[in-house]
């Protein structure tokens, strides 16, 4: 796969740079290089419109920015892992280049093999609302480059740093067939100093808008301390939910961003193989309940004890830690 797309790199390169010696200064808005275009084709997730992440509810979709970083990534993954969660990872590609970037490139490839869903999110992390051509083709163009050439397949989703875009910017990704990522759930991970209130914080958003599209930064070393914690929070939801058996109340599966893909206003068929993957989450999740060291509380249909034996009442069960 990396070799092929290798060749495809290392082939058309050379030829538009030494077909521009002869060409005049292209027009600011010059059309997409035809490598680039290959290189964002990808039917699935790409040329869709914006995600905004209220397309879907009793879903959550987690997203994570501005990585791979050695030493908060990692864990990141392993919660992800533990608790059976897909994601997206939204990559500053300048984090994958060069020497320094050996780790991170790893990491990549760490995310890759797990099967999480892997985004743009440019090259330096510039604010790219008022950027220029040059600039858009330097960090959105540059950034696919350098991604596609890494993952070895096209990459369809871009997220912009800070979620700023103009026209412009709008304008290049669709020229490119790439999907703006936005989000709904934001966290501000970013500029939380109180890991607890975080998480708190986490669980309770998720929980008020029933799901979504959750922004957080596998950079943070905040995140990467609590981000176990938050997928235990939203298991504890799920399985009290669960046993509520409440139509009006079901758990919030977490899903891959499939689930917030639109093309205009139609929902983007879900693919087999993601389908298949939540609903084996779905079907996994009362055996996990049953697993965990404090049970939900039994649900209130439940017939009335038979009568009580002497003996004095049992002591309360402590409230949850979790609340
Ligand atoms: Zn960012």
């Amino acid at each position: 796969m990396i070799s092929k797309l290798a060749i495809i790199l290392s082939l058309s390169i050379p030829a538009v740079s030494f077909a521009e010696k002869k060409v005049p200064t292209k027009a600011p808005d010059a059309a997409p290089k035809d490598d680039v275009v290959a290189l964002t084709n990808d039917p699935i997730v790409g040329k869709a419109d914006r995600i905004d992440g209220d397309e879907a509810k009793n879903v959550v979709a987690f997203t994570f920015d501005d990585g791979p970083n050695p030493s908060t990534t990692p864990a990141v993954i392993d919660a992800l892992q533990k608790y059976d969660i897909p994601a997206t990872f939204f990559i500053v590609t300048q984090r994958i280049t060069g020497k320094s970037g050996e780790r991170s490139r790893e990491l990549l490839q760490r995310e890759l093999a797990a099967g999480f869903g892997i985004g743009s999110h440019s090259v330096t992390h510039p604010n790219l609302r008022a950027a220029n051509a040059r600039t858009l083709e330097k960090e959105i163009d540059g950034s696919i480059r350098t991604l596609a050439g890494q993952i070895g397949k096209p990459v369809g989703v871009f997220r912009a740093p800070y979620g700023a875009l103009g026209p412009a910017g709008r304008a290049r990704l669709k020229k490119l067939g790439l999907t703006e990522a936005f989000w709904s759930v934001d966290t501000l991970d970013w500029q939380a100093k109180n890991s607890e209130r975080l998480r708190k914080k986490v669980r309770t958003m998720i929980v008020k808008q029933d799901g979504g599209v959750v922004l957080m930064h596998d950079v943070k070393p905040i995140t990467a301390k609590i981000i176990a914690d938050v997928f235990d929070d939203l298991e504890v939801e799920n399985c009290a939910r669960l046993a509520a058996k409440d139509p009006k109340k079901e758990p919030i599966i977490p899903v891959s961003i499939h689930y917030f893909l639109k093309d205009g206003k139609t929902a983007r068929a879900i693919p087999e193989d993601v389908k298949k993957r939540t609903e084996a989450y779905k079907l996994a999740l009362p055996g996990r309940c049953a697993k965990r060291p404090s049970p939900p509380v039994a649900p209130p249909t439940s017939p009335a004890p038979t009568p009580t034996p002497p003996t004095p009442a049992p002591p309360t069960p402590a409230e949850s830690p979790r609340k």
